[in-house]
């Protein structure tokens, strides 16, 4: 085809797009940014279903545009019209929201770079395509899905490498009259680059994660807009990386195996190629083996879950920071003063591998994220929580929040503070006894009353202006005068000599006070309680 003969195609193609891409470039100019300042983007479908492997690689984009003084921003993907979903950016919106991973510009809070959507970018995807259908490095393909099916099976019949290219891109030299003959009759139709690559040619993907990674060149003449005028996910990302600056494109690992044909497009467009890190799938042991999480075996898989378990979203963020540096778990162990973003991230610390998602691990981190909070902090966090999964504790929470905060505050000071709770729900279970209301509905059939003399003894003798050693001293002497030992060595020296021992006692009264065989400490918990409400308590677990 002539010079002519593609300006003439282009605009058969293309009669609406009356912008050149010099305008598109001018309108989107280099950001003014300090140097090393990352710009990063979240660019999910709106598909319906937010996973965690999103939240993961928001909450990467988020971290280092942040650290770098950067930029994050959101993108809303939505050119596969058929997984399209409605609601789906409300959904990505409030998980955003909910775990505090807010971009600064974007598809939520627009920007000088936008539309962010990328279904409302087509004139502009559409611009890049007549110039390169110009250029002759484009072309509309008219193969029906008959002829590419034909195709696909010869070529695993002959073991060759699968696609539109070499002899198979039958469009790729129709001539004008072809072409517009097609256009004539209304024949649909994709259009595809031509692909300059070579089939003995490899090409290198720097990977800021998993390093150098040697890949076979892309031969295939790629689409790059559908039947429907909307470009490829491979088409827009570029086009969008490019215009919007982006500097380090982090995104799942399944797209590696496509780096070759986003290369290539980078370079005939003649674009800057952004840095790339491409992070390893969340996986799980089963049965021995390893496996990618799944939507459909795993609750926890979906980002809604973790808000309906009570886990903290800083818990569920710190978790994630474990996952993204290895180094991370040590140093929030021994920096018990500072927040995640005082750590120093880096892409270098990232697993290449799959990476284990351990639930248990998630608890052990909300667990010492809770007990680094003050008790009213605690409280406060909570609130929102029982306000919207559990009114009637919600209730009995603001009517008797000194209460509650008195007990949370138990063993909260120290350096081994207490790690009894891991979501929002166990404050609920853990301090379900402190609310009269609750504590008599209790059932306990494991706890049987064993030493009822004394505690009814201990009921009367009770002082709630002990201090904690003068209170363990009252229990000693009661132990004593009743012959029990005074300590469990001297108990086991002579069994037979003694009804019990002083443990036994405390044991006795924990359960009878709470109902429970553990509890934090105790001296705190009865003078909570008080000396009437023990008394009462007792006589009632005496029954
Ligand atoms: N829309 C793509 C996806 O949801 C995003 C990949 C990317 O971040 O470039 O998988």
């Amino acid at each position: 085809m002539s010079d002519n003969e593609r300006l003439e195609l282009a605009e058969l193609l293309f009669p609406n797009i009356k912008q050149t891409r010099e305008e598109l470039e001018e309108r989107y100019p280099e950001r003014e940014l300090s140097e090393g300042a990352k710009v990063t983007r979240f660019a999910p479908s709106p598909t319906g279903f937010m996973h965690i492997g999103g939240l993961e690689s928001a909450f990467l984009d988020y971290i280092y545009a942040e650290q770098s003084n950067g930029v994050f921003y959101l993108r809303i993907e939505d050119t596969d019209r058929e997984r399209y979903v409605e609601e789906a950016t409300d959904l990505i919106k409030s998980s955003l929201q909910t775990f505090d991973i807010m971009p600064s510009e974007g598809a939520l809070n627009g920007g000088n770079y936008g539309p962010y959507v990328q279904s409302e970018r087509k004139e502009i995807y559409q611009t890049y395509i007549k110039d390169l259908i110009i250029k002759g490095l484009a072309y509309p393909c008219f193969m029906s899905k008959e002829e590419l099916e034909e195709i696909r099976e010869g070529q695993e019949l002959r073991k060759e490498p699968l696609g539109v290219y070499g002899v198979y891109a039958v469009d790729r030299d129709l001539s004008l009259d072809e072409i517009k003959e097609h256009l004539s009759n209304n024949d649909s139709y994709v259009i595809r680059i031509k692909s300059p690559g070579s089939l003995e040619n490899t090409v290198i993907l720097h990977d800021l994660i998993k390093g150098d990674i040697t890949l076979p060149e892309n031969v295939i003449d790629e689409v790059i807009m559908k039947k429907d005028g909307l470009p490829t996910y491979h088409f827009a990302h570029v086009i969008d990386d490019h215009l919007m600056h982006t500097t380090v494109v982090i995104r799942g690992d399944e797209w590696v195996p496509s780096f070759p044909k986003h290369l290539q497009l980078f370079s005939m467009l003649g674009f800057k190629t952004p840095k790339y890190a491409h992070y390893a799938p969340l996986t799980k042991k089963e049965n021995g083996n390893v496996r990618k999480l799944s939507k459909r075996k795993d609750p926890e898989f979906s980002v809604e879950f973790y808000e309906k378990e009570g886990i903290p979203s800083m818990g569920v963020k710190l978790f994630l920071s474990t996952i993204i540096n290895t180094n991370f778990e040590e140093w929030y162990l021994q920096n018990s003063d500072k927040s995640f973003m005082d750590f120093n991230f880096s892409f270098k610390k990232m697993p290449t591998g799959g990476t284990l998602f351990d639930m248990e691990k998630l608890n052990n981190i909300c667990r010492t994220y809770f007990s680094r909070l003050s008790a009213e902090d605690l409280y406060k966090e909570a609130l929102p929580y029982y306000e919207k999964y559990d009114k009637d504790f919600y209730k009995l929470m603001t009517d008797n929040k000194d209460l509650l905060i008195s007990f949370l505050n138990i063993e909260r000071d120290g350096k081994r503070p207490r790690k009894d709770i891991a979501t929002y729900k166990d404050i609920k279970n853990e301090s379900i006894y402190m609310f009269n209301d609750l504590f008599y509905n209790l059932e306990n059939n494991e706890i049987k009353c064993n030493h009822k003399d004394i505690l009814l003894k201990y009921a009367e003798c009770y002082n709630e202006n002990d201090t904690q050693d003068e209170w363990y001293e009252r229990i000693k002497d009661l132990a004593i005068n009743n012959n029990y030992a005074a300590s469990v060595k001297e108990f086991k020296a002579e069994p037979d000599k003694y009804n019990g021992h002083i443990g036994d006692i405390c044991e006795e009264v924990r359960h009878a006070v709470t109902l429970k065989t553990q509890s934090p400490n105790l001296y705190d918990i009865l003078k909570i309680l008080g000396k009437e409400e023990i008394a009462k308590r007792i006589n009632n677990f005496i029954k």
